[in-house]
Parts: C-alpha cells; structure tokens; sequence
C-alpha cells in the first residue's frame, strides 16, 4: 500500500554551494537527475533532510534566480542592499 508524500513543488528550491536556488519543476526529480536552476547553474538532484539545510551555514538566495523569477512574474525588482563601508 503506498504511503504517499505530498511535496509542493514550488517550495523546493535547490541548495549549490551555500546559495539556494530557484528551478522550473514538474515533478519531484529522481537522485541524480540533471536539474537546471533559472540562472542557468546546472546540478544534479539530491535528497536531505531540511533539519540538514543550514549544517553548512544558512543558504543564501541567489540574486540571479530571484530576480528571474520576479521579472516572470511582473513582480518589482528586490529592493537593492548596499553595503555600507
Ligand atoms: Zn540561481
């Protein structure tokens, strides 16, 4: 009997090398499947728990993938930050 897992696919957003990103997904993608986020970083897909999500430091939002994301969507830019020195 299947136990069936609801994952909502617009919350899944891919985590490369401490930045988290954003993908076009239609269904929930296989280990080791070829995954192209919206600012064109390519990766594969694995699997961890989001109790694992900020064990090597909180994930930052990749400015690319958001501001694509937004443009799609007729959404305002993100209001810029400045650093300040
Ligand atoms: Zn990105």
């Amino acid at each position: 009997m299947p136990a069936v897992i609801h994952v909502d696919l617009t919350a899944v957003h891919p985590v490369i090398d401490g930045f988290w990103h954003r993908t076009r997904l239609t269904a929930i993608p296989n280990p080791g499947q070829p995954l192209a986020m919206l600012c064109g970083l390519q990766g594969v897909a694995a699997f961890e728990s989001v109790a694992n999500r900020a064990a090597h430091g909180v994930p930052h939002q990749c400015p690319n993938c958001e501001r694509i994301y937004r443009q799609e969507r007729g959404m305002a830019p993100s209001p810029i930050r400045r650093s300040r020195s």
